[in-house]
């Protein structure tokens, strides 16, 4: 009889008739990969107020020294609204404009996290399990790795001009 493979997280057998999932060669019980992603976010992102490097993006982004007041008025709706921490926006506008390499249209601010901030927390959780398969690769480079999975049809998007809120 063939031997079963073990599930890397509980290191049980995976019996025939189980659920998997495969990451590259490794496998895990459907349930106990739950389990693993949800610990893998625990511990890799630390909730932070830290503001500074969001609106270090943004100038950079926008090419401001400081962050215009409709951005800052943006933030604070999506930050109240959406329960969007300062870390969430920043890794959602990350998102959109390094991985999708989407078009930077400052008329509209950062007008777009409504719309892709739920994609974009996919996107990363996914990126953190290539993270721990690349352990030791810098981000950057990491994030070069995981481009290929961003899938090719955007949805489309109606974009609120910030002058109008
Ligand atoms: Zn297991």
């Amino acid at each position: 009889m063939a031997k079963n493979a073990k599930c890397k997280y509980c290191l049980e057998e995976i019996l025939p008739k189980s659920k998997v999932k495969k990451i590259g060669q490794k496998q895990y019980h459907a349930e106990c990969y739950k389990k693993f992603v949800a610990e893998q976010y625990e511990s890799k992102i630390k909730p932070t107020d830290d503001k500074s490097q969001l609106y270090d993006y943004i100038n950079k982004l926008y090419e401001t020294a400081e962050v215009d007041p409709k951005i800052l008025a943006q933030m604070d709706k999506y930050n109240k609204e959406y329960d969007l921490s300062y870390e969430r926006i920043l890794l959602t506008l990350i998102y959109y404009y390094e991985i999708r390499e989407s078009e930077v249209r400052k008329e509209f601010g950062i007008g777009i996290i409504p719309y892709v901030y739920k994609e974009a927390g996919d996107f990363w959780i996914t990126s953190r399990i290539a993270n721990e398969r690349n352990a030791g690769i810098n981000t950057k480079e990491t994030i070069t790795a995981v481009k290929c999975r961003v899938p090719k049809n955007r949805p489309k998007v109606d974009l609120i001009n910030i002058d109008d809120l």
